[in-house]
């Protein structure tokens, strides 16, 4: 029979405690790096493998280092001195790239290997992986009108092909790293985040970064419709920045969560149509919908079931989508301009 590890008491994160954050260049690193700077920690590190200048955010007083941590030594060098780390590092894109590049998802398991086994090298205390909605059962999400997905419904599993494989695979070795090592490890499985300082153009963004920008663009071009991936009635929930990173932060300092993968995202279930709709409603405006039903569009229906989350923390991601969305919309809007006016912009 397996042994529970008794959970020992660690001392309270100190404001210039080394925290580190794999993926600082994207999306939800970025982010991250900046909630902790607002926090008042002073000693952040963030490391990813774009060049600087196409990093989403450079947050003031944080050391930004570029190096490709799917190499051992790279991971070495980024968690040298960490108390804290964060892998949010991953070859990733909205249903277009994760259903193209199969290949390319499935390495991002060296970036996780090698930084949870650097981090425990380094001593680190905490160890944060981000993990997916995309590593549940596929077949529990073949109708529009899902049940909620919970916990236990990553198993048996029938993951996403690619992507969601290498979430499971990596959720596990946090899970043995604890069990065997005694790193206390923390699994977030994200469902669809979008926010400010995201992908929007390119081909990784996702639903809600995609609607915004076609919009505009037809608002700015004089156009009367835009084009949508499928038939419009795939459902999802859509989580803002904000909560992901307040949730991260929750989950990685809950110590009865360790090693036990939980749903962070919204409840707030909406179809591709009522999103379209909701931008519309923001831009003011009207338009006709072209259906590409050739177009990727992944699982019909998918939704996060935040029963856990609410008994543990007593809160669940809870920004409204109306909100999240206006705050997105108009920054998106803000780098569309910019960028036809020639000016360089991070899409
Ligand atoms: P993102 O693409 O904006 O950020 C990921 C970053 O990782 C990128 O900046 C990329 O350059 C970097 N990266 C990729 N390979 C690397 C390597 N070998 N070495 C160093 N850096 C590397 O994506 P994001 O939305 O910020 O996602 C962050 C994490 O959250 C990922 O693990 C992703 O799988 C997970 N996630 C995101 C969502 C979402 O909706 N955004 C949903 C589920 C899970």
């Amino acid at each position: 029979m397996e042994q529970k590890r008794l959970v020992e008491k660690d001392p309270k994160l100190k404001k210039d405690d080394l925290i580190v954050i794999g993926g600082g260049g994207g999306f939800i690193g970025g982010s991250l790096a900046s909630y902790f700077t607002k926090k008042g920690f002073s000693r952040i590190r963030a490391v990813d493998k774009k060049p600087l200048p196409e990093w989403y955010q450079r947050v003031s007083g944080t050391e930004c280092l570029t190096m490709d941590l799917s190499q051992e030594e790279n991971c070495i060098r980024a968690c040298e001195g960490a108390v804290e780390v964060y892998n949010l590092a991953a070859d990733m894109g909205g249903m277009g790239f994760i259903e193209r590049f199969r290949v390319e998802c499935l390495r991002s398991i060296l970036i996780n290997t090698h930084m949870v086994e650097s981090a425990y090298r380094a001593g680190a205390r905490r160890y944060f992986f981000s993990s997916s909605a995309c590593a549940y059962n596929t077949l529990l999400q073949q109708d529009p009108k899902v049940r909620a997905l919970k916990e236990s419904d990553a198993y048996p599993a029938m993951a996403e092909r690619g992507y969601g494989w290498e979430k499971l695979m990596s959720e596990i070795f946090c899970q043995e790293y604890w069990a065997e090592r005694g790193l206390k490890t923390f699994i977030a499985r994200f469902h669809n985040v979008y926010g400010p300082f995201g992908t929007w153009d390119g081909g990784r963004e996702k639903a809600p970064a995609a609607i915004c920008r076609k919009v505009i663009a037809a608002v700015d071009n004089g156009k009367k419709s835009i084009p949508i991936w499928g038939d419009g009635h795939q459902t999802r929930s859509f989580m803002y920045i904000d909560d992901c990173t307040k949730g991260i932060e929750r989950i990685t300092h809950t110590d009865e969560l360790i090693a036990t993968p939980i749903n962070l995202g919204s409840s707030e279930l909406v179809s591709i149509n009522e999103l379209v709709s909701k931008v519309e409603k923001i831009a003011g405006v009207k338009l006709k919908r072209e259906y590409d039903l050739s177009a990727p569009r992944g699982v019909a229906g998918r939704n996060s079931d935040n029963t856990f989350i609410k008994k543990v923390l007593g809160w669940e991601p809870d920004t409204t989508l109306d909100a999240g969305l206006k705050e997105t919309y108009h920054w998106i809007k803000e780098q569309y301009l910019a960028r036809k006016k020639g000016k360089r912009v991070v899409e």
